[in-house]
């Protein structure tokens, strides 16, 4: 990716080097601009109702199916995943969240009523009612470069928000393609903003959005969110992922070997929450560590717009170079490479291309082991107990997902319980990314706060207590203050909340005190 001039930023094709397509590049200076634009569609869209909101984003679920061929090809040569993981790992996961979002999003969003059973607020009704931010900036990666910022685009729009989009400058075009599918299924123009180039991210995070979905690395996600704290704004940050899968002797081992193999390998390893560690037990070590090497020798290394290809380029030149010196300083350290590493671009291409790898042999204080590595390079470490593979598993500054592999359920929950992680699948991994109902986040340097599901909505929203009270009678402990309220307090704090065995005797303390703040409060009511 390079700037061909200072207003345009053009994009290329990672497996044949091609040009793609150019977008105008957004001077930093003008994104203030973009978001106060925004601002001034963003209220007519707030005062929509939430069936009328949700009624725009299944229209987009509808353009997308329409379109789903013409997108699968643009991710494919844009950010060079195959075809086929480009359709289910962005287009279908996005078909069906915008109609999550629409639905159940209309729900989740109703104003809810709270429940005031406290005997001295009896007279009040109280009602959480969630209102729109603002405007949301949202600031994503070019690895999933359709389904992470749409998913966050609908969950901001179906809140009542407006929405600047930075997309990864590598990925740019897929970024105006989300823009170009919301127009067309209607909603309102202007209502969301994309801008591009250097700089711009920063800048939208210091600029007047309410809040920013951050999407990208540890590093970049820290200087966001020290922004956002400057101006006492929320931030949800997803970051960086070592994501471990741990194989207990009783997984059933070709289940296991399959997942490893897609979980560690798919859009060829750079994915967040790909499989970046396994801790396998020593009983079925030998047989797991076979069948991975002989999974990742089969997987066909080519062009993302074959039907057959299973791992396509690395994004970049530089993304091949740093798996490279990850695999070379584990090798320098003793480490086995089974199989893989960078090969030559098939013909007719002109990529970086790295072959699927297995490790053996590595040990935990490894870069390999400690880094991110985001390429297809799976090691893996033999280990004696399930609490070991749980100590090493939890070892990590990274906390996003993790994975155990048992046929025994109560087993996998168990250990499941032990993990420090935002997820953990048992005898699967990463795939809730793509059912919008369920919580995607991490903890540790992994992240904070949640995308996706009702959290991934209250993220969007004010939360705001409203509260009615009917009654005209002052609250008990209004003014005046003397010794009959002080008594009366605490005979009702002993009564409600204490020893059965003391609350007559509470009564029988507090009932001068009691019946004299009762009449008192009655006198009140009825001069009013
Ligand atoms: P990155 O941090 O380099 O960039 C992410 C986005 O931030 C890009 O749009 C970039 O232009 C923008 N940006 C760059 N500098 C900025 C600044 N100072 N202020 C604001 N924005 C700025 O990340 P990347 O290389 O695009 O993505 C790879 C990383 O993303 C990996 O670490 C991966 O694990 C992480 N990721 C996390 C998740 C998750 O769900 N946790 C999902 C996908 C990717």
């Amino acid at each position: 990716m390079t700037a061909t001039a200072i207003t345009h930023l053009e994009s290329f094709n990672p497996a044949t080097g091609e040009s793609v397509g150019t977008v105008p590049v957004t001077p930093p200076g003008d994104v203030q601009g973009v978001v106060d634009a925004v601002s001034r569609v963003q209220p007519a869209w707030a005062r929509l109702s939430l069936q009328e909101r949700g009624a725009y984003l299944e229209r987009a679920s509808q353009v997308v199916l329409d379109e789903c061929d013409e997108i699968r090809d643009l991710i494919a040569r844009e950010q060079g995943k195959p075809r086929n993981e480009a359709f289910s790992m962005e287009i279908l996961p996005t078909v069906d969240a915008l109609r999550w979002i629409a639905r159940a999003g209309a729900e989740i969003l109703s104003e809810e009523k709270v429940p005031m059973p406290q005997v001295f607020l009896k007279t009040k009704r109280s009602a959480f009612v969630y209102e729109p931010l603002g405007v949301i900036g949202v600031i994503s990666p070019w690895n999933y470069p359709w389904s992470i910022p749409l998913g966050e685009v609908a969950l901001a729009l179906m809140a009542g928000n407006g929405v600047v989009l930075k997309p990864a400058s590598v990925t740019p075009l897929i970024g105006e393609r989300i823009v170009s599918v919301l127009e067309r299924a209607g909603v309102p123009a202007g209502l969301v903003r994309v801008v591009h180039g250097p700089g711009t991210g920063a800048v939208l995070a210091e600029s007047s959005v309410a809040k920013v979905f951050f999407t990208g690395s540890v590093e970049t996600g820290r200087a966001v969110a020290e922004a956002c704290a400057r101006r006492l704004k929320g931030c949800v940050l997803e970051l960086g992922g070592k994501d471990p899968m741990i194989v207990l002797d009783d997984a059933h081992l070709e289940h296991a070997i399959a997942g490893a193999v897609w979980g560690g390998f798919a859009n060829a390893g750079q994915t967040c929450s790909g499989i970046e560690r396994v801790y396998v037990m020593r009983s079925v070590a030998d047989r797991f560590i076979a069948g991975v090497v002989a999974g990742a020798q089969r997987l066909r290394v080519g062009d993302p717009m074959s039907w057959d290809t299973e791992i396509g380029p690395m994004v970049s030149g530089e993304q091949l170079e740093s798996v490279r010196s990850l695999v070379d300083d584990a090798a320098a350290a003793g480490a086995e490479l089974r199989c893989g590493g960078p090969v030559e671009a098939p013909a007719g291409l002109d990529g970086a291309f790295y072959a699927p790898a297995v490790l053996t042999g590595v040990t935990q204080d490894m870069r390999i082991m400690r880094e991110e590595i985001f390429g297809p390079v799976v090691p893996i470490i033999v280990v004696d107990s399930e609490e070991e593979a749980v100590a090493l598993a939890n070892d990590s500054d990274f906390g996003l997902g993790a994975s155990v592999w048992t046929s025994d359920r109560e087993r996998g929950e168990r250990v499941a319980a032990e993990l420090q992680s935002g997820m953990v699948w048992i005898n699967d991994h990463m795939f809730s990314h793509g059912a919008c109902q369920c919580a995607w986040g991490g903890v540790k340097d992994s992240g904070l706060g949640r995308t996706h599901s009702k959290f991934g909505l209250y993220e969007c929203v004010n939360v705001k207590l409203r509260t009615w009270e009917g009654s005209a009678v002052r609250d008990a402990w209004w003014y005046p203050y003397d010794e009959t309220l002080g008594k009366a307090l605490h005979s009702t704090a002993q009564v409600l909340y204490g020893r059965a065995s003391e609350r007559a005797a509470a009564l029988r303390d507090g009932a001068v005190p009691l019946a004299k703040l009762g009449g008192r409060l009655a006198r009140d009511a009825i001069r009013r």
